[in-house]
Formats: C-alpha cells, sequence, structure tokens
C-alpha cells in the first residue's frame, strides 16, 4: 500500500499546514481537470464584498478622485456573513440599500503641520448591515491600521461615500477572496509535462522541492522507463487569503460552489441528479436572468427572435455558421 495514501484510493483531502492566511493541502486520487476547477472556482467565483461606488463629497489631496476610488475598490472587506446581502442586480431598490450594500464613509481633514495617512481604519460603515462582521475593513497589521489610502497635507480634506457590494472575482479582480493559489501536481516531474526551467547546463542542479517530491511518492529512479498511461492523482494546493474569509471558508464554499456547479450540468443533461430551481451559487456578471432553464439555448443565439437568428429567416437554435449570413450577398443598405 502506498505509504502517503493510507486512505487506499478513496479521494481525501490532507492539511500539511493552516494558519489564519494559508492553507495548505493535498487533494489525493482526483483528477486533473476537477483539481484546476476547484482551483479556478476559488480563484474567481466565491462572492465577497467590495467598494463598488463612490460618491465623491470633497476631495482636495494631491490624488485625483478616480485613483482614490480604484484604490478604495481593492481594499479588503470583511466577507465572513456575506450571504446574508443580495446581489445588487438581484434587490429591488434602485442604486443600493440596507439588503444589498454596506455603506462606508471616509472623512478626514489635515489640520496639523506633519503629513497625516489616512488608512482603511478610517472607513466607518454608517449604513445598517445585516451582521457586525460584513463590511469592516480587514486589518491585520500589528499597528492595526490597514491599508494607506492617501497622504494630506495642511488644509487638505478627504470626504467619501463608499458603497460596498458583493461581487465576484469575474467580474472584477476586487471582488477576489484569494491573493494566490499555488496549485501543483508531479513535483518531480515525472509525467513530462513539461520542461523544467535551469540555469547553466545541467538541469539536475537545480534545487528541488524535495518535501513535496517525498510527499508525491519520492523521485523517480535513474533507469525508470517513461510511463504513458501515468496521469497525476495528488494535488498541492496553497491558499492564501486577502483576509476577507478564511482560507478554510474559501476551501469550503470553493468545494461546495463545484458540486452545485456540476449538480447542474447533470440535471440539465439527464433531467436528475440536482436540485430544482435556484442553486445560490454565484453568477456571471452579464447573466442578470440566472441560468436558463430551457437546456442548452444560450441567450441571443437561440429562438427566432434573436439579433442572429431572426434577420436572415435562420428559425429556431440554429446558429449562423454554415448557413448565409444575414445581410452578406443580399439587398439590405446599411449593411
Ligand atoms: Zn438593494
Amino acid at each position: 500500500m502506498d505509504p502517503f495514501d493510507v486512505e487506499g484510493g478513496a479521494i481525501n483531502v490532507r492539511f500539511l499546514e493552516a494558519n489564519p492566511t494559508r492553507a495548505h493541502f493535498i487533494i489525493q486520487n482526483f483528477n486533473l481537470e476537477t483539481a484546476n476547477s476547484l482551483r479556478r472556482y476559488m480563484l474567481a467565483e466565491i462572492p465577497t464584498l467590495a467598494i463598488d461606488v463612490v460618491e465623491v463629497l470633497d476631495n482636495t489631496s494631491v490624488l485625483a478622485d478616480e485613483f482614490i476610488c480604484h484604490r478604495l475598490g481593492l481594499i479588503p472587506l470583511n466577507s465572513r456573513g456575506v450571504d446574508d446581502l443580495l446581489y445588487s442586480r438581484d434587490c429591488d431598490c434602485e442604486g443600493y440599500c440596507d439588503n444589498c450594500s454596506v455603506v462606508l464613509t471616509l472623512n478626514a481633514k489635515c489640520t496639523g503641520n506633519e503629513i497625516m495617512k489616512v488608512y482603511a481604519r478610517d472607513l466607518v460603515i454608517t449604513s445598517n448591515p445585516p451582521n457586525d462582521a460584513v463590511g469592516q475593513p480587514v486589518i491585520t497589521d500589528r499597528e492595526e491600521q490597514g491599508s494607506c489610502i492617501v497622504k494630506l497635507r495642511k488644509g487638505q480634506a478627504i470626504h467619501m461615500r463608499c458603497i460596498a457590494k458583493k461581487g465576484i472575482a469575474k467580474e472584477h479582480a476586487k471582488w477576489a477572496p484569494s491573493a494566490a493559489i499555488g496549485f501543483e501536481y508531479d513535483p518531480a516531474n515525472k509525467l513530462h509535462h513539461l520542461d523544467l526551467w535551469y540555469e547553466g547546463d545541467d538541469p539536475k542542479k537545480e534545487p528541488v522541492d524535495q518535501e513535496r517530491i517525498n510527499l508525491d511518492g519520492g523521485a523517480p529512479a535513474e533507469d525508470e522507463p517513461f510511463d504513458y498511461d501515468a496521469v497525476p492523482t495528488r494535488f498541492f494546493f496553497d491558499v492564501e487569503t486577502v483576509g476577507g474569509l478564511d482560507p478554510d471558508q474559501i476551501v469550503g464554499r470553493g468545494i461546495k460552489g463545484l458540486q452545485e456547479k456540476l449538480a447542474q450540468v447533470i440535471h440539465e443533461l439527464t433531467g436528475t441528479g440536482g436540485p430544482e430551481g435556484d442553486f445560490g451559487g454565484a453568477q456571471s456578471p452579464t447573466m442578470n436572468g440566472g441560468y436558463n432553464d430551457a437546456g442548452y439555448t444560450t441567450p441571443g443565439y437561440g429562438g427566432g427572435a434573436s439579433s442572429w437568428g431572426g434577420n436572415g429567416g435562420i428559425v429556431g437554435g440554429t446558429t449562423p455558421y454554415g448557413q448565409p449570413t444575414p445581410g452578406y450577398g443580399q439587398d439590405k443598405p446599411g449593411w
């Protein structure tokens, strides 16, 4: 039996290190496609909170409004309990309200001769968020200041109303829950999926990650024949949070979200295997109507009324590929 796989073939997760900022773990007996899907889901589709709209009431600092607004958007906000908020696009309000947004106010004026630094800690929640955690600026440094937003000299002031909304990193990277996700399989490069980088003339002189190679069953023997049928089965993940969610929350939500997506694929293909209705997962920003229940029809391509199908007599769910494109070769002014 493989000493590094005590479960004997079943999918299992083994944590190597876990602390408030990082989770380093191995998934074993998994396949590359699904492992990579999990990585991509954790990077891009876990909802968090970030400042999305800024009302600039006063800004006499040396930085332009849009420059500061961009910096504000990138400040990590506590996203624990973000599920208590709606996506703003799904909310009945116009603009923002307590059900879909958290309002933070930044109001600072420098009156002394010293240069004054305005930090993330100076963002004050001025709405009624659904719980105590969500929307608070993430502050992890020893001085308890958070990131520096702008510096002010005597007489300069800044006053902004920041509306933080729920979103996913697929729409904008400011909603990313993780700073980085390390992903590796095959640390000894037994599968030859790539050529290892090396300096000089001998790749064997380069340093190797001996710990991971040991965890992956050891380095190949000198005369070991290449196995054309070998596939990766062990995947090393290293999830680092920006502070809005705990690393284990990111992993847990990633697995749950991926399961929901796979369940939906099975459900749409077979009509079974998944729960009915809304899956509660993240939505792509362009799909305001939620997921389409009608099978494979993509909005805009299917149906006779779309701009692709309706104009040239192409009916139903047919794409224009391989058929006369509407307009071309026909007598239509304006094309
Ligand atoms: Zn609202």
